[in-house]
């Protein structure tokens, strides 16, 4: 078989002290999955989070590999381009239907990871009752670091979560505030869709979220895993 396109290319992620990568299949993210950050954006904080989907490919998946810093050009149609800090779940075993007591059975290990929003086009999109596509699965909308493999991580439950902005800090909570920890996360996601290796799951971003301007270096950090760099660039030339 030969194809009229060259087929896309496999993104893929380092694992932090082995060769060997992880193919990425699917990005799920949480919203309003800290009370907190659920109440900055208007919102009680008692409501179940909820889930959204953000692009998998090259083209939107920004991969920092260890010890670089990753470069992300401010996109188009914003002028409120924000950070997100998360607690990124990476799944190692299929599975529909997880139970909670199974659920650590189906996660390789952790990442960190931004997801970048466009606020001013998810607020709109959201205030009309449309999708927040425009708003949150653009080219170059999700970051990722480094795999930390679960064995390797610590207790994640205990971690600290923090991203600071050029050496300041403008996120910082705990992974255990999270209203869906990790294993309820994994329960709740396989009874709407069949998990498989490879998928990312974004946890949601705690409470601090806000805009970034070109020139500025953002550093995301969670207790026992491989922190994350990235400078916003100037916006890319149109048409180049
Ligand atoms: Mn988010």
């Amino acid at each position: 078989m030969s194809y009229l396109f060259p087929p896309p290319s496999v993104v893929s992620l380092p694992v932090v002290n082995q060769e060997g990568r992880i193919a990425v299949r699917r990005i799920y993210c949480l919203v309003r999955n800290y009370a907190e950050h659920a109440r900055e954006m208007g919102s009680t904080g008692l409501e179940p989070p909820f889930t959204f989907l953000k692009l998998a490919d090259a083209q939107a998946l920004v991969v920092v590999e260890s010890g670089e810093t990753g470069t992300l050009c401010y996109p188009s149609l914003t002028n409120d381009f924000q950070h997100e800090i998360e607690l990124v779940v990476v799944v190692g075993l299929a599975g529909k239907n997880i139970s909670l007591a199974n659920a650590y059975r189906h996660i390789y290990g952790y990442a960190i990871g931004l997801d970048m929003t466009r606020r001013d086009l998810q607020v709109d999109m959201a205030n009309q009752g449309r999708p927040w596509c425009v708003g949150k699965a653009f080219d170059h909308s999700a970051v990722v670091g480094s795999i930390t493999p679960i064995g390797q991580a610590g207790a994640i439950g205990d971690a600290e979560i923090y991203l600071q902005l050029n050496g300041v800090d403008r996120q910082r909570s705990k992974i255990s505030e999270l209203i869906w920890d990790v294993a309820k996360t994994i329960e709740q996601l396989s009874t709407a869709w069949e998990l498989q290796p490879g998928d990312l799951i974004y946890t949601g971003t705690p409470q601090g979220v806000g805009a970034v301007r070109p020139g500025d270096l953002l550093v995301g950090s969670i207790s026992g895993l491989s922190p994350i760099s990235v400078r916003i660039a100037a916006p890319a030339t149109p048409g180049v």
